[in-house]
């Protein structure tokens, strides 16, 4: 059976997939161009990134807030050449993120009362799920991975709305730069909203779902996320926060939210890539 723990990057056991596999253009979040299939010119023969600990500084903010969800370690153990893993590695990632939300709801509903009939479903989509993601390159390859989201999501939408009870509908909203400052978004459904740049510094969303929220440079020091839902680390390395933001549990700051700002200089620090 796959644990949360098998869906959490481990570079160590990679050969730096994510810094091979996909393209970037040279914007706020690269600070150069890498065509797909190329190998970043800072991934060391070890695979080891040499920007590693000065990532934000050096304009690459985009590579600390990728996350792989483990498919980089696993498809490395199933692989002679990294490049047989090019073509699954997109899928096996997004893959392993819809696993993790299964296995996040199935850990919602057990023990639930009365919610035997989810549970059951959400067990049987886990194991589907563990079948599918356990394939080889070329089978992950041709993998469908919308279709599965669309056969998953009602499962994750109904698991939410049960523990959520009548917490306010805000999916899909767009509150790009909103001035959210304390609000009251206990248990609020923010599925896929566009929170970019929002301020949520003080804001109660305590039990929201979060699922696919845009939180990139969200403001949320002082913010309660205690029992948040689909919260991943990508969302919130990708936000604004510092001491005061009461995180999920399972959860830490990032070090770039605890960094001392007012000119001093920057410490060395352990990104959302634990080893690269
Ligand atoms: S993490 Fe480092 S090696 Fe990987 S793409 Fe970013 S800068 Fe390049």
């Amino acid at each position: 059976m796959i644990e949360l723990e098998d869906l959490r990057a481990d570079c160590t056991r990679c050969t730096g997939l994510c810094c091979v596999v996909p393209a970037f253009e040279r914007s706020s979040d690269f600070a150069f161009t890498k065509p797909a299939g190329t190998p970043c010119a800072h991934l060391t023969t070890d695979a080891r990134c040499d920007q590693h600990a000065v990532l934000r500084e050096r304009g690459m903010v985009g590579c600390t807030v990728f996350d792989c969800f483990g498919a980089g370690q696993a498809l490395t153990a199933r692989v002679e050449r990294r490049e047989d893993a090019f073509a699954a590695f997109p899928r096996l990632r997004d893959l392993h993120e819809l696993l993790r939300y299964v296995v996040e709801a199935e850990g919602l509903m057990d023990g639930v009362a009365g919610e035997d009939d989810l549970l059951r479903r959400l067990r049987a989509a886990r194991r589907d799920l563990e079948g599918v993601v356990a394939q080889g390159p070329a089978e992950l390859a041709g993998e469908d991975v919308d279709a599965r989201r669309g056969a998953v999501n009602p499962l994750l939408t109904e698991a939410s709305a049960r523990v959520r009870g009548g917490g306010p509908d805000h999916r899909g909203a767009q509150l790009v730069g909103a001035s959210l400052r304390g609000a009251d978004l206990r248990r609020a459904s923010l599925r896929g909203a566009l929170l970019l740049g929002a301020d949520l510094r003080g804001a109660d969303l305590r039990g929201a779902d979060v699922t696919g929220a845009d939180l990139r440079g969200a403001r949320l020091e002082g913010a309660d996320l205690r029992e948040v839902l689909f919260l991943t680390p990508p969302q919130l390395t990708a936000a604004r926060g510092d001491a005061t933001t009461r995180l999920p549990r399972g959860f830490a700051a990032p070090a770039h939210w605890l960094r001392v700002r007012s000119g001093s200089a920057p410490r060395r620090r352990r990104s959302s890539r634990p080893s690269r």
